[in-house]
């Protein structure tokens, strides 16, 4: 439980955290609200030699509105997010959201970035940015780029971050169909999700059903051909390979899925 020996350098700008990035090379990672990352240094699972504290760059906490798109900075935490009465009115989905994660201290100190980068299935921000088709900015030696949500993860706690590269804003734009709902299975109020679903509008995301946080294509698809909640619903498991766990096996997990969408798909319908 006790980490391995690591150097510890705060970064009080972009361009300081890309810097010590550059310098640290594969031996250093940046630290956020460290609650994914330090969990995992504890268990020597994460051994970075140097850690980069990003956590007080404050020109990374932000949520704005940027015209085309809602601007949300890395570092904003899930309290913040579940606060913003703009996410309130903008984006309910993931003011929504961002209030389901954990418990209060977690919700604290945890950030968007943080959430996206470190890449769980189990997580529940990653899927519903994967429903709102966000695009997310990452800023590397060479500069910026771009990434789609849909292009962002990769597999088991893996993104298309280069090695170096900080995730510094999400960028949303305002859905064109209003209807959304944020399903959560879980045994207590403050455990991971069991199975999720983000759905937004004709947009549906399952959390915990895969390596990544996956879209229910064939669902999309059922809704799109005039199926109903329930017909569409029965679609949720395919394409998805769900892990088998202390929690729930795979087939558990698949029936959840096809409930937890038909309850969002009622849900989101009944606040178009
Ligand atoms: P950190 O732990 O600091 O970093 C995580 C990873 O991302 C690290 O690899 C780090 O190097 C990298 N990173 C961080 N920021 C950036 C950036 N801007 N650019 C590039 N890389 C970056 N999550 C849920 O979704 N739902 C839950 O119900 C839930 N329950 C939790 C319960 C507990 C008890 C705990 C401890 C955590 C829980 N979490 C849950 C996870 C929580 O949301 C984390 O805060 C979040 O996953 C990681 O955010 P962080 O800011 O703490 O990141």
């Amino acid at each position: 439980m006790i980490p391995a020996p690591f150097t510890y350098k705060r970064a009080s700008s972009v361009d300081e955290a890309l810097q010590l990035a550059a310098q640290g090379g594969d031996d250093a990672k940046f630290l956020a609200g460290g609650h994914s990352l330090l969990p995992l240094m504890k268990l020597r699972l994460a051994v970075p030699e140097i850690l980069i504290d990003i956590g007080r760059i404050g020109e990374l906490r932000y949520i704005r509105d940027d015209g085309s798109h809602i601007a949300v900075g890395a570092l904003t935490s899930h309290d913040e997010m579940a606060r913003s009465g703009l996410l309130g009115s903008e984006l309910p989905l993931l003011a929504h959201a961002a209030g389901q994660v954990g418990d209060p201290q977690v919700r604290h100190r945890g950030t968007i970035g943080g959430s996206l980068a470190h890449a769980d299935p189990a997580a529940d921000l990653p899927a519903v940015i994967l429903a709102l088709d966000a695009t997310l900015v990452a800023s590397g030696p060479s500069g910026s780029r771009e990434i789609a949500a849909g292009e962002f993860f990769r597999g088991l706690f893996e993104s298309a971050l280069r090695p170096g590269e900080l995730l510094t804003e999400i960028r949303i734009r305002r859905p064109q169909a209003a209807g959304w709902s944020f399903q959560k299975f879980t045994k207590r109020a403050i455990d991971w999700a069991i199975v999720g679903v983000a759905v937004q509008g004709g947009s549906v995301a399952l959390v915990n059903m895969g390596p990544t946080p996956l879209r229910a294509s064939a669902v999309e698809r059922a809704m799109s051909s005039g199926a109903g909640p329930r017909d569409a619903a029965a679609h949720a498991a395919e394409g998805s390979s769900p892990p088998g766990d202390i929690n729930a096996g795979r087939g558990y997990r698949e029936h959840l899925a096809r409930v937890l969408v038909a309850r969002a798909l009622e849900e989101s319908r009944s606040r178009a």
